[in-house]
């Protein structure tokens, strides 16, 4: 074990150098799998986030100046960085946030492809025109940054979630200021490091480590242009209604419950495979996790016995073993909330068939996999965000009928189809309301080309995250009509 002498209690990053905080508190950063305490969090001040904002509205008008093609190739040295230290990125998202390793290189993938979209700024930005719009006038359109841009960033994705943002917003020539979780502080600390490292001008990225003192500074700062935020929905709403409020451009992507209809015609073992990944990867902690199957017509007794076979056979255990499939959940509170739902869900009379809170390994916050079967929509466990390793079948005659338990969901995440039928597939795609669709896939997480596109109480905003949505919502648009 870590002794409290050796902790490091970590710091913000202001203007280009590492300063102490000036925090209401600390919050501990444990490693989830074995309780080893591996940091301290500063929860800064509002005098924190006033300098880190101040440094960046100091840094934006020479960055927002440098030619667009530098701004890229230091990005294209970031990602030669990144690649460097894949391996090592990747331990440090398995030690703080508990997720398996391979899981964790996954991530760290992940976050490298929006690097390399953003390296395409140049293109991106591109404005347009058009000759002759009367005799003599042209009119044509351009992109400019906005200014300062906060991020605000959940635990379950350390690496991947702050690349949805800086990498875009820093190329379209906005700088910025990074709110990681303070759950999972690490990597922000060491992709820091590594933009510095790339040759990052002072105050173009700030680092503000807190929770939602550091938060709320941010939503109202009169020189923040616009907030990209990441977490549960009634934070996502939160800030949503304050930042809009305080005139600032919004983009908040919630919560989910995200539902996997399977066919009478699914292929069963690629869809058992798949529904055990989706369910159970990054133990259930990732917004687009399946947490309700929804079994149509004959195949829901078969199903429900291979699910539960298969989820029985997971290895449970530390992330940094190459052989664990499922890590631990973040916190011990985190762990007493799902076993919380696994209770509700047999007092509300759902089927037990695997029960997580048994035969665990000790040591960290480890639940195993939890099937339920018999579920009914209006029940707690299958209308809330659990964000844990529990997966509840409901069973429904036909395909219609599954689309309706579906579209009865508040969130719209992600939803996925397992079948064999073409026209099953469409009408599944033209009637789901979910914004990240699977045909025979269990996690529908776009490419870092397109948006990250929730629906209904899973994203507020009108612009998403990635793809050109980020270029449009990084940048304001200007149009210039001239006659000579
Ligand atoms: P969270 O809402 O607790 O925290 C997210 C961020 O908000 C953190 O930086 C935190 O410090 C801050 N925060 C927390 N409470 C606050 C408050 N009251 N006021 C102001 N700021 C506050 O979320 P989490 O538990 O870290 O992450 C898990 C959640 O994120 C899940 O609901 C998951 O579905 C969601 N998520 C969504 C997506 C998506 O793309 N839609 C992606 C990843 C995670």
């Amino acid at each position: 074990m870590t002794t409290e002498a050796a902790v490091r209690t970590l710091q913000n990053f202001v203007d280009g150098e590492w300063r102490d905080a000036d925090p209401a508190g600390y919050d501990d950063v444990p490693n989830p799998a074995t309780g080893e305490l591996l940091a301290r969090t500063p929860l800064s001040s509002a005098a924190d986030v006033e300098a880190a904002v101040r440094a960046a509205a100091a840094a934006f008008p020479a960055w927002a100046a440098t030619p667009v093609v530098e701004r890229a190739r230091l990005l294209f040295r970031y990602k030669a960085l990144l690649e460097e230290r894949f391996e090592e990125l990747a331990q440090i998202v398995t030690r703080e946030n508990g997720k398996t390793i391979a899981d964790a290189r996954g991530e760290v993938r992940r976050g490298i492809e929006v690097v390399e979209f953003a390296c395409g700024a140049p293109t991106l930005m591109m404005g347009e025109m058009l000759l002759d719009v009367a005799r003599g006038v042209d009119c044509e359109s351009m992109r400019v940054p906005l200014g300062v841009v906060a991020g605000i960033t959940p635990f379950n994705f350390p690496m991947m979630v702050p690349h949805w943002m800086f990498p875009v917003a820093l190329a379209c020539g906005n700088t910025f200021v990074l709110k990681p979780s303070e759950r999972t502080p690490l990597t922000a600390v060491r992709l820091t490091e590594l933009l510095m490292e790339a040759g990052l001008p002072a105050g173009v990225l700030n680092l503000v480590h807190g929770a939602h003192h550091a938060v709320n500074a941010l939503l109202t700062h009169p020189s923040v242009a616009a907030v990209s935020f990441v977490g549960s929905q009634p934070v996502a709403e939160h800030v949503y209604r304050t930042a809009a409020a305080s005139g600032k451009r919004v983009q908040a992507l919630a919560g989910a419950k995200n539902h996997l209809i399977v066919m009478p015609d699914a292929d069963l073992d690629k869809t058992v495979e798949a529904i055990m990944s989706s369910a159970f990867g990054a133990a259930g902690e990732r917004c687009l996790a399946g947490s309700v199957v929804v079994a149509v017509g004959e195949v829901a007794d078969a199903l429900v016995e291979r699910l539960s076979a298969a989820a029985s056979a997971i290895t449970v255990g530390n992330g940094a073993d190459e052989r664990t499939e499922m890590g631990p959940v973040i916190r011990d509170s985190a762990r007493e909330r799902i076993s919380g739902y696994i209770e509700r869900g047999v007092s509300d009379g759902a089927r037990l068939v695997c029960d997580g809170r048994d035969g665990a390994p000790s040591g960290g916050y480890f639940l195993r996999p939890t099937v339920f079967d018999a579920v009914t929509p209006e029940m707690a466990i299958a209308r809330d965000e659990i964000f844990g390793p529990v997966l509840g079948v409901v069973r429904a005659p036909d395909l219609d009928a599954a689309l309706g338990v579906v579209n009865a969901s508040r969130f719209g995440n992600a939803a996925s189809i397992f079948t064999r039928s073409g026209a099953a597939a469409r009408e599944f795609r033209q009637r789901v309301q979910a914004g990240m669709l699977g045909v025979n896939i269990g996690v529908a997480a776009p490419m870092a080309y397109f948006p990250f596109a929730g629906h209904k109480w899973s994203f507020y905003g009108d612009l998403h995250a990635t793809g050109k949505d980020a270029v449009a919502f990084y940048t304001e648009t200007k149009v210039i009509t001239s006659r000579w």
